[in-house]
């Protein structure tokens, strides 16, 4: 079993306007990892952190990266290739692609496309 967290080095600019702002935010994600791999230790389990940025604007399929890529909060459309689903599901398909080695994930978002427009 693996389990993937967010990698918490990243931390958008706008939260870390205040040195005190950002040392609190950086402990609890640190805190919470700390949880998350004492628990997985002890389910015999794995735990991979993935860096978030761009995991709601990039196409699982081709790779093209884009703020326009998200239509709408819940669209996701690729402005290269066509490509579209739901935001979410194109961001969890890009997280789990990272935690793989960003290769084996590009076949299910394939399926993904042809299952979601039966
Ligand atoms: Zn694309």
């Amino acid at each position: 079993m693996r389990l993937i967290v967010y990698n918490s080095t990243h931390i958008p600019k706008e939260q870390v306007r205040r040195e005190q702002r950002r040392q609190h935010h950086a402990w609890a994600f640190q805190q919470l990892r700390g949880f998350i791999e004492y628990k997985a230790a002890l389910a015999g389990a794995v735990v991979v952190a993935v860096d978030p940025r761009n995991t709601s604007r990039t196409c699982p399929v081709c790779g093209f990266v884009s703020k326009t890529n998200r239509v709408s909060q819940s669209r996701f459309l690729c402005g290269q290739c066509g490509f579209a689903g739901l935001a979410d599901h194109i961001a969890a398909l890009n997280i789990r692609g990272r935690a793989l080695g960003d290769a084996p994930y590009v076949a299910a978002a394939a399926s993904y496309e042809s299952a979601s427009s039966r």
